[in-house]
């Protein structure tokens, strides 16, 4: 069985679109399980009613053409109950709906198992049979095991429109979801970014002269069959006979009656020739992978040979050339930065990756660049999506392709208006974070890379609130030296002299990792990380805090963060070192007095022993990115769980008050330095509680000064009151967004926008 599963498996996930792929499920299941009817039955886009997809076993004409309500017959059933109806004779069930279309009048056993995707019925699978029998516990748990498998597929065609296109003749948008990277929108043409000498990511492209791409082809087979006959002659004398006839069956495979006269087929049906070798080879490696025969199998390899040879011949002679539209939305498996830099800047709009995260170093840098970016797509078809007209959603995460007229309209008015907004707000510049009845906080920001900088001095930051030391480590490809080090450091602290420029202690680990530090475990997020790797290795901190030290001689503006605290005795130690390698440096004659030492609250466990940490310190910073995670046990990176992380879960909100008031009693600063403090309502909320400062992407900075100017620090008292009574995060995320609208501050939030499509 398993094996049969496998094969089902293997061969519905290479299917090239869904139709293929739910005909072959039904094919393959029903001949599997010896039954006479195999059908698949799927909720159309309105959620309303089960369209029958596919079937093998019931009269064609039906598909695709018979429906029944949610509510209706054996399918509804089976959908309401979200479990298995096993039935000897289905004619006698009161649900049972006779559809004479089909015609399933000799059918009398039933077994149909729902398609479940996150708590969600998306179908129901059915295999019918004329004898009246129970179908047996092994059959219902194969088919229950196969539905499951389905539910993926179905889930991502759902999600990527292509299922709306089996049930509508409508054009609908295709939206594909991913991890926010940063914020912003854009409109674009799609520009693939692949690697060279890679089949698998060579895009899908219009050969622009089919001619030219017919003998691009045949000069590129010449080579390679020259390569392998010489090849063939270099073994002669070294292998045996049967070994060297594998160079004949290799120069025959690239006849023109084999794989070159299937290319040459493909280029002639319009495909450019790159593009026309992946989708030959790539059929012929699925040919052969699934053959039962071991040996046979093997051949795959040498077809996959073959393919890279002729890709690199074409490669090499056809440089690859790539243009940049005037408004290019950058797409790729992964980015990587350096990949980046290559692109002309003011060309890209817009980033959309399949892989990757919020942290990953590529989307650190498009925030620097404030370049609307979307990461972690999965299923991402990006070779299809080159060329295309793409519009980038970095509020909400999404790439969005084929929009509608007016769904294009809408982001055309989003960024219109959001750069209005921008504009508008650049004369706040200037002006303190202060409430309409005089309240003030610090607004600050988190930085990392240089060009962080000058976008926030142009927004009127004061000061850095967290200065991601990280991201200099990951752009080399060794640790830096502490001369590097106090370099860098110092432009930081010297370009926003004389306000303060927190810096954090190296903070890797989790998903930050570097190239020439890798940290290899099961769980990294409850792993070797911060301040725990640091301590371990006090030769790279001690080199680290030194370097700051150095750097802010003269400024004397440096505070010193420690990342991921769990208990009491690591901020002691990390302290002692702290103040050993201030010794150091001022008997090597820096005149530096010692810089405020602070710990990040970002650990439950840190909550409870906020006080206690407080009396330690000079100051603590909340980094709610992080604190929500360990909160919620949701993974700040993982889609699956994504609408489960969500920082007004009352467990988060309450846990900011406990901090706040141990910091009071202490009387010590705290600030927060997550995305929350970059939102205008949760900002507005974390200053009723009492923080002192709040530090965010520049990119936020000027609306939420905003925010806070156009408020009364008892309208913010008030809405932080009735959060706090609340037991639900969703609830109170709307409840804000509402209270805001009413305030008139609904030009400010950002999600509203996002909740667009
Ligand atoms: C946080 O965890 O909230 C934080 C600011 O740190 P980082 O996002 O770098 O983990
Ligand atoms: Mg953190």
């Amino acid at each position: 069985m398993l094996d049969t599963l496998r094969r089902i498996v293997q061969e519905v996930n290479s299917a090239p679109d869904l139709k293929t792929a739910l005909d072959l499920m039904a094919r393959r299941v029903r001949d599997a399980m010896g039954t006479e009817v195999c059908s698949i039955y799927l909720l159309d886009s309105s959620g309303h009613r089960y369209v029958l997809m596919a079937s093998e076993g019931l009269k064609k004409e039906a598909v695709g053409r018979v429906s029944l309500g949610v509510a209706e017959g054996l399918i509804g059933q089976v959908g309401l109950r979200e479990e298995p109806i096993n039935l000897e004779d289905a004619f006698a069930h009161p649900k049972f709906l006779y559809l004479a279309e089909t015609g399933e009048d000799p059918f009398h056993a039933f077994l149909g198992v729902p398609v479940m995707h996150h708590g969600r019925v998306l179908g129901v699978l059915v295999v019918q049979q004329r004898d009246a029998r129970r179908f047996d516990q092994s059959e219902e748990a194969f088919l229950v095991t196969i539905s499951a498998q389905l539910s993926a597929v179905v889930a991502h065609a759902r999600a990527t429109g292509a299922l709306g296109s089996l049930d509508t003749n409508e054009p609908t948008a295709r939206f594909y979801d991913g991890v926010a990277g940063c914020p912003g929108a854009a409109i674009g043409t799609g520009v693939l970014l692949f690697p060279p000498a890679d089949l698998a990511s060579v895009p899908d492209r219009e050969a622009a002269d089919i001619d030219a791409e017919v003998s691009q082809l045949e000069s590129a087979l010449i080579r390679v069959r020259s390569d392998v006959r010489a090849l063939g002659e270099r073994a002669r004398g070294r292998l045996g006979p049967e070994e060297q006839a594998l160079f004949e069956v290799y120069l025959r495979m690239l006849d023109k009656h084999a794989l070159a006269g299937e290319i040459i087929a493909r280029i002639r049906e319009g495909h450019w020739a790159q593009g026309a070798l992946r989708i030959v080879i790539d059929e012929h490696i699925r040919n052969f992978e699934m053959m039962d025969d071991a040996y046979l199998r093997e051949r795959a390899a040498d077809v996959r040979d073959l393919g890279r040879r002729v890709l690199a011949e074409l490669q090499s002679r056809n440089r690859r050339e790539i243009t940049f539209a005037e408004n290019t939305i950058l797409l790729g498996d992964e980015i990587t930065t350096t990949m980046l830099m290559e692109v002309p800047q003011e060309r890209i709009k817009g980033i959309a990756t399949s892989q990757g995260s919020r942290n990953s170093h590529m989307a650190i840098v498009a925030r620097a660049m404030g370049i609307p970016t979307v990461v972690g797509i999965h299923g991402l078809p990006v070779k299809q999506m080159d060329g295309r007209e793409l519009i980038v959603d970095g509020f909400r995460g999404r790439l969005i392709s084929d929009a509608t007229p007016e769904l294009k309209h809408q982001f055309e008015e989003i960024i219109a208006e959001e750069k209005d907004l921008l504009a508008g707000l650049e004369k706040l510049r200037e002006q303190p974070a202060e409430t309409e009845d005089g309240v003030r906080i610090q607004v600050q920001v988190n930085t990392g890379l240089m060009t962080d900088i000058s976008r926030s001095l142009e927004r009127g930051a004061e000061g850095v609130g967290l200065y991601r030391t990280e991201i200099p480590f990951m752009v080399r490809d060794r640790f830096p030296s502490e001369e590097e080090q106090c370099r860098i450091y110092r432009e930081q602290l010297q370009a926003f002299a004389p306000h303060p420029v927190t810096m954090r202690t190296l903070d890797i680990g989790g998903d930050k990792a570097l190239p020439y530090f890798p940290i290899q475990e099961e769980n990294p997020f409850l792993g070797w990380r911060g301040i725990r790797v640091t301590l371990d290795h006090p030769e790279i901190f001690m080199v680290q805090v030194r370097a700051m030290l150095r750097a802010s001689e003269g400024l004397d503006n440096l505070r010193i963060m420690l990342p991921m605290v769990t208990s009491v005795f690591e901020a002691e130690e990390a302290q002692h070192l702290i103040h050993r390698a201030w010794l150091e440096v001022r008997d090597e004659g820096a005149d530096v007095p010692m810089p405020p030492v602070g710990v990040m609250i970002e650990v439950p466990a840190a909550v409870y022993q906020a006080r206690a940490l407080a009396q330690r310190v000079d100051f603590l910073s909340v980094g709610t990115n992080d604190l929500t995670q360990y909160l919620l046990a949701v993974d700040r990176n993982n889609r699956q769980v994504a609408s489960l992380y969500n920082s007004y879960h009352p467990a988060v909100l309450h846990a900011l008050v406990h901090v706040v008031e141990a910091a009071r009693e202490e009387k010590k600063p705290v600030s927060v330095c997550g995305e929350m403090a970059g939102e205008p309502g949760s900002a507005l909320i974390l200053m009723a509680m009492g923080f002192s400062a709040l530090s965010m992407n520049a990119s936020n900075l000027l609306k939420v000064k905003a925010a806070i100017r156009r408020v009364k620090i008892t309208f913010a008292r008030k809405l932080l009151n009735e959060v706090l009574a609340m037991d639900n995060g969703e609830v109170i995320s709307a409840y804000v967004d509402l209270q805001m609208e009413k305030a008139g501050l609904g030009d400010l939030l950002q999600h509203r926008r996002a909740k667009l499509g």
